[in-house]
């Protein structure tokens, strides 16, 4: 597959011509942006606990560094590709600056199954990878941190190998570590934290009143589950969950304590008591008030996207929604919360995490959170008021807010050699 050639590539690439042409975006910042800074491919051979070798593919891509060091989370995906890794370290370039961070765009990750490995082999895969795209990482270069199928253990292991290369302990080289690493407060439930509170600024614009809300999670991970916490405090019901066992629905609400304590028990969601189970297409369709696909990208497309009916759809995953999709619901009314948006609040908490770790000086919970809310809703404004000037939808809107503070930035640096 060539780097153009995944959906989510098409789409990005897409979504990036659109906006481009709504601003008139000078076409050689265009034509720099369609493509990575650098696309990284490497073989990461580990040996199984069963005595075998088996080689890995492996990606790294920079996306833009105009802003500053590339930053962008570590996929394990059985389905990961170097054009999906690009995509999404193009969608990171827009998030950073959308958002205000003085950071560029990058991800990587590796083709496998992590459900598949154990601790040992996962370990293994995480310090070889990190070996393989180690000239090419830093905290001045590239900062890597978990994506979906990695958490602050993956990050600890990566940490620990690129430090013993360097010799000395090199915290900055990631983010989202634990704690005692050298990790940020409030980092683990950032991007959930930061869903949430998003919703609640969409609900004030389209006067809807969260209490009553009815909201369906379609995931119920590392994202997901922070965001169903803080929207139930806010109190909204939430009335569906998912994985990829199926979906789960309850009218009167889901008890997410049971949920929580059954996923840690089962791994996944599968035999929950007092719960209907549907299928995650149904889940999509629910007839709620806002949706939050909080799982992987595309499952909002052209086949299911005039039959969702949710008023406010929330892009806690990456690309949930195709460009078909965006603009069916868009036609149909909804609302939708830009994924470069919506979940940006990971990438902010990275961000303090790296502020923190350089000046050696960390903050308290109340003060990261704070920052936090004050960051996504001077950005949510913003992109609102683009949507409303131009007569676009969120997603649209996103892109063009991203691009104000990229083109700025390209044109001031110019080309080297000149
Ligand atoms: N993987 C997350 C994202 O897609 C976080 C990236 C980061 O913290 O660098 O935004």
């Amino acid at each position: 597959m060539g780097l153009e050639d995944s959906h989510l590539y098409k789409d990005s690439l897409h979504a990036l011509k659109q906006a481009a042409d709504i601003i008139n975006l000078d076409p050689n910042i265009f034509e720099r942006l369609r493509y990575p800074k650098r696309a990284i491919q490497v073989a990461v051979p580990i040996r199984l606990d069963d005595g075998t070798i088996q080689t890995f593919q492996g990606f790294r891509v920079q996306h833009n560094m105009s802003l500053g060091p590339g930053k962008g989370g570590i996929r394990f995906h059985p389905s990961l590709g170097l054009s999906e890794t690009a995509a999404l370290a193009m969608l990171m370039t827009f998030k950073c600056a959308l958002v205000g961070l003085p950071l560029g765009g990058a991800k990587g990750g590796v083709q496998c199954d992590p459900n598949d490995l154990s601790r040992q082999e996962l370990q293994a895969l995480t310090r070889r990878y990190c070996l393989e795209i180690a000239p090419f990482i830093g905290p001045d270069i590239d900062i890597p941190a978990p994506d979906i199928g990695t958490d602050a253990q993956t990050m600890a292991w990566f940490m620990d190998t690129y430090s013993q290369i360097n010799g000395h302990a090199i915290p900055g080289v990631v983010t989202g570590k634990p704690l005692v690493l050298g990790g940020s407060m409030g980092r683990t439930s950032s991007t959930g934290k930061g869903v949430a509170m998003c919703v609640q600024f969409a609900s004030k614009k389209i006067d809807l009143n969260l209490c009553e809300s009815r909201v369906a999670i379609h995931g119920f991970g590392k994202v997901a589950v922070p965001a169903a916490l803080d929207l139930k405090a806010l109190g909204a019901k939430i009335v569906a969950i998912g994985d990829i066992t199926g979906g789960y629905f309850n009218p009167e609400g889901i008890d997410l304590d049971s949920a929580i304590s059954h996923v840690k028990k089962h791994r996944f969601l599968k035999g929950l008591a007092n719960v209907e189970t549907i299928s995650n297409e149904d889940l999509l369709e629910l007839d709620v008030d806002v949706l939050i696909p909080a799982a992987i990208d595309g499952v909002i497309n052209a086949k299911n996207a005039n039959r969702v009916k949710a008023k406010i759809i929330a892009e806690a995953a990456n690309g949930p929604l195709t460009n078909d999709a965006t603009e069916i619901v868009s036609r149909n009314g909804a609302f939708i919360i830009p994924d470069i948006l919506c979940n940006a609040g990971g990438v902010i908490v990275s961000y303090f995490e790296w502020v923190q770790g350089l000046q050696h000086f960390f903050w308290r919970l109340d003060e990261v959170n704070k920052k936090l809310s004050d960051i996504l809703r001077v950005s949510f404004e913003q992109v609102y008021e683009n949507s409303q000037k131009y007569h676009i939808n969120m997603k649209q809107a996103g892109v063009i807010s991203a691009l104000q503070r990229l083109e700025g930035t390209c044109r001031l640096r110019g080309l080297f050699p000149g």
